[in-house]
Parts: C-alpha cells; sequence; structure tokens
C-alpha cells in the first residue's frame, strides 16, 4: 500500500457567501491509495465550521502509516484504526474512507452502488446552490442554474426578502432555503410564515446548532419542514433529533465517509424521518463518492463540483439536475491528469 497526497485549491465560479462566510476558492486535499495494482481515491474537504482545516486534514493524512490502513479489504477494521489515528479529523477519515470504497469495487469489478446493492436509477434530482448576493448576480446565477428543477437559497443575512424576490421574480421553481444558523428563533418564525408563501420545499438550518429547543418551538409553528445540518454529525446525533426536525443533511465531510453515511441513514429512517445528502465545495471525486448512496435518499445537494471552475476529476454528471452515475468500478471517478496527477507524487510507502 502506498498513500499519495495532493492539496488542490478549488476556484469558485462566484464568490460562495454564506451566512458565516464567504470564499473565492475552497482546499480539498486529494489521497489516492496504490493497493494490489489498484488505485483508491477519496477527497479532504474539511470545513472551518467544524475547526478543520487544508492544512489540519494534510497534517493528520500525512502521519498515517500505510500500514495501518491494510489490509484495505477489510474496511470496517481499517476505519476504526484510521478514525483513531486522524483524531476527529473527519473530512480527512473520509477521504480515506472513500479510497478504500473505491479500491473495493475496483477489486470486484463493479461500481460502488452495484457493490452496496442500489438501484442506479433511483438517484434523486440534485439542487443548485445560489449564495447570498446583490439582486443582479443571483439573476445571472438562476440563468446559469437553468437545466437545475431545484434551487438551494443561501439566506442568513439582513436581504433575505430581497433575495426572495430576486428569486421569484425569475423563476417559479422549487427552491430550499438554507440559513446556515443565521437566525434568531423570532426571526426565523416570522421568515418561515412568510416563506410558506413562496413555495418553500424546506428550511435547513434556520437556528444555531446547539438550539433544539428553538428548532422544535419552530417546527410546531411552521409547515415547512424542517431539516439539520449543524446538528448532525454523526448517526449518535440523531436519536435526539428525532421529532424536532422533519430531516437530516448527511454530509460525507461532517460524518467521515460512506461508511458512517451508511449508518446515519438507517438511524435516520428507523426514526421516521426525512434525509438529504449533501456536500461542501468539492471536487467530483468527493461528490460522487456521495452521489453512490444517493438512491437511498429523498434529496440532494450535491453541486459542489458544478460550483468550481477547475474540477480536477470527472465523474457524476447532473442531468436536468438528476445525478447520472458513471458505471466504471468503485467510485468510477477519473483525475484530470493535467489538473492532479503531478501534484499527486509525494508517495509514503
Ligand atoms: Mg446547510
Amino acid at each position: 500500500m502506498r498513500i499519495s497526497l495532493a492539496r488542490i485549491r478549488l476556484e469558485l465560479a462566484h464568490t460562495f457567501r454564506i451566512a458565516r462566510s464567504a470564499d473565492q476558492y475552497r482546499e480539498s486535499v486529494i489521497v489516492r491509495l496504490e493497493d494490489g495494482g489498484l488505485d483508491g481515491l477519496g477527497e479532504a474537504a474539511p470545513s472551518p465550521r467544524y475547526g478543520q482545516s487544508a492544512e489540519s486534514a494534510e497534517r493528520a493524512l500525512a502521519s498515517l502509516d500505510a500500514a495501518a490502513l491494510e489490509p484495505a479489504e477489510q474496511i470496517e477494521d481499517v476505519l476504526g484504526r484510521a478514525a483513531a489515528l486522524l483524531k476527529g479529523e473527519k473530512a480527512a477519515l473520509a477521504a480515506v474512507d472513500m479510497a478504500l470504497h473505491d479500491l473495493l469495487g475496483k477489486r470486484l469489478g463493479s461500481p460502488l452502488y452495484a457493490v452496496l446493492g442500489l438501484d442506479p436509477g433511483k438517484t434523486p434530482v440534485t439542487s443548485y446552490t445560489i449564495g447570498i448576493d446583490a439582486p443582479e448576480i443571483i439573476a445571472d446565477k438562476i440563468a446559469e442554474a437553468e437545466d437545475f428543477p431545484v434551487l438551494k437559497v443561501k439566506m442568513g443575512l439582513d436581504n433575505d426578502r430581497e433575495i426572495m424576490e430576486t428569486v421569484r421574480r425569475l423563476t417559479d421553481r422549487r427552491v430550499r432555503i438554507d440559513a446556515n444558523e443565521g437566525w434568531t428563533r423570532e426571526e426565523a418564525l416570522e421568515k418561515a410564515l412568510w416563506l410558506e408563501t413562496q413555495n418553500v420545499e424546506l428550511i435547513e438550518q434556520p437556528l444555531p446548532a446547539a438550539d433544539l429547543e428553538g428548532a422544535r418551538w419552530l417546527a410546531a409553528r411552521t409547515s415547512i419542514p424542517i431539516f439539520a445540518d449543524e446538528s448532525v454529525h454523526v448517526a449518535s446525533d440523531i436519536p435526539r433529533l428525532a421529532g424536532i426536525y422533519r430531516g437530516i443533511n448527511i454530509k460525507l465531510m461532517k460524518c467521515g465517509g460512506i461508511h458512517e453515511a451508511l449508518r446515519m441513514i438507517h438511524a435516520a429512517r428507523e426514526r421516521g424521518m426525512e434525509i438529504m445528502l449533501g456536500c461542501m465545495i468539492e471536487s467530483s471525486i468527493g461528490i460522487t463518492a456521495a452521489a453512490q448512496l444517493s438512491p437511498l435518499v429523498d434529496y440532494a445537494d450535491l453541486d459542489g463540483n458544478i460550483l468550481i471552475g477547475n474540477d480536477p476529476a470527472s465523474g457524476v454528471k447532473a442531468r436536468e439536475g438528476k445525478l447520472a452515475l458513471p458505471d466504471g468500478p468503485g467510485l468510477g471517478v477519473t483525475i484530470v491528469e493535467s489538473r492532479l496527477s503531478k501534484s499527486l507524487k509525494r508517495a509514503r510507502a
């Protein structure tokens, strides 16, 4: 087994502004595991919201001894060891998890969705995210998103109403709102009641992650389903959210990869909760890994690769929004040689 890492800068086509941050680019760490003549690819796209960065993810991954990841086919045990060694660096763990699943599928000569027994025809449509911006930029983004039947509109600053009015002047498409913890309880209720008149499908994380009582209070007062994102990371978070949030947004970068995401899907389903699969700003490596699970979920927000201009990989496609899984073995991702292969040279034996 050899581990190679490459840090890459993903350039955003537009500044990506949400309630707590604005970025022109984000950094990912790409992991390649070479084992038995096969390559497994994974990606860490760490979020500062969870105290992680490309530096911290890269440092954690560089400290991994390849021997700890062997035998690569014993994913359950290997991930247990990797989780202990990576010490809470969930995006780094997700990268290792994806690469192990990629190797597994390649070893079996089968796409990961088939290894998992899933029907690739059951993928949902992904929403296209509209960050917080001035009306003219929002109009440009809506034009760029013309192939997508669902929009995810970011809110949580002082121009929420202007944003929604701009969106509705231009399109009657379904809209999901994501406030990224940006509202107070009273503000959230006032906005939710207005948004009920605006053909809004759901509201994601209106209140700070820790305010579960606030989420319960709000959910009892609006007909719009309320979803958890920042409030939910791993399967063990789910029991206390059931009965409060209608659904959860699962992200590989929060939970540590496909293995934990599957546990979350089952834990949420047992409790009758709806499920969205979401993402950070990621390349087609991380997005395709998440998309392999998408036949199991109700909603997808897997557009991180579409928002960047220099995707170093190719994998899942969105056809009129519907996720079309690649049919290659494993994740089915191919890397764009000119953008990635040269950087993936810092190999560790
Ligand atoms: Mg969110």
